[in-house]
């Protein structure tokens, strides 16, 4: 039973504290795919393979290529995916993704790694989305911390907020990309590949 794979998997990140998407922003992306009938999905942040799985799970058209650098975390997400039964659907790379290389053209693609690196994930792989294809960023609203005029004690913590705050500002101005922000789940941003 698929559900109580994808069950064990919400409760074994919640115990080891595996930063997944939060219910709402998942339910947003898979409806997301649902509605825009995505098939090719490329996932930069793969964790232990829960998004992966739950994109892969919208319908059997669906194909998630998605990139992990942390081994032991890689390993974990191949396992899941083959006890959900989805290795035909999900393709995981391991490595970094500037590293990596990544075949062919998406319809969407979902930004969930290292939120300082978010302009630079943007950059690789955007001429990789078809024209009227999205990519959907996660997390930034960073715990409410982005919108946030409360001092921020630490330096690095300081640091992600502003490289964060980048993205956002980068996203706003971009002329090639339509974006709405939401304040589902950990914050998403959606942005549409505009024509011509
Ligand atoms: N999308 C997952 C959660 C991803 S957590 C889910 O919702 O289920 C973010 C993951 O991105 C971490 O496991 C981290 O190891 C990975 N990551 C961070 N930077 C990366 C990079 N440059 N390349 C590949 N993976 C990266
Ligand atoms: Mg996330």
């Amino acid at each position: 039973m698929v559900h109580v794979r994808v069950a064990e998997i919400e409760a074994y990140a919640k115990e080891h504290k595996v930063p997944i998407m939060l219910p709402d922003g998942i339910d947003y992306l898979t409806r997301y795919i649902e509605a825009h009938k995505c098939r090719r999905i490329l996932e930069i942040g793969s964790a232990i393979g829960y998004s992966a799985i739950k994109m892969a799970l919208v319908d059997p058209k669906v194909h998630v290529t998605t990139i992990e650098r942390d081994l032991e975390r890689y390993q974990m997400a191949l396992a899941n995916i083959e006890a959900c039964h989805l290795e035909d659907q999900i393709t995981v790379l391991y490595g970094d993704a500037f590293d990596v290389t990544v075949p062919g053209f998406y319809d969407l693609i979902f930004i969930d790694a290292a939120k300082s690196q978010y302009i630079k994930f943007f950059e690789r792989f955007k001429d990789q989305l078809v024209i009227g294809g999205t990519v959907i960023s996660d997390n930034l609203e960073f715990h409410g911390l982005t919108h946030s005029t409360e001092p921020i004690a630490s330096r690095n913590l300081r640091s992600l907020i502003r490289k964060i705050n980048a993205y956002i500002t980068f996203l706003e101005e971009n002329e090639e990309f339509d974006t709405t922000f939401l304040t589902i789940g950990d914050g998403l941003g959606v942005s549409v590949k505009k024509k011509g």
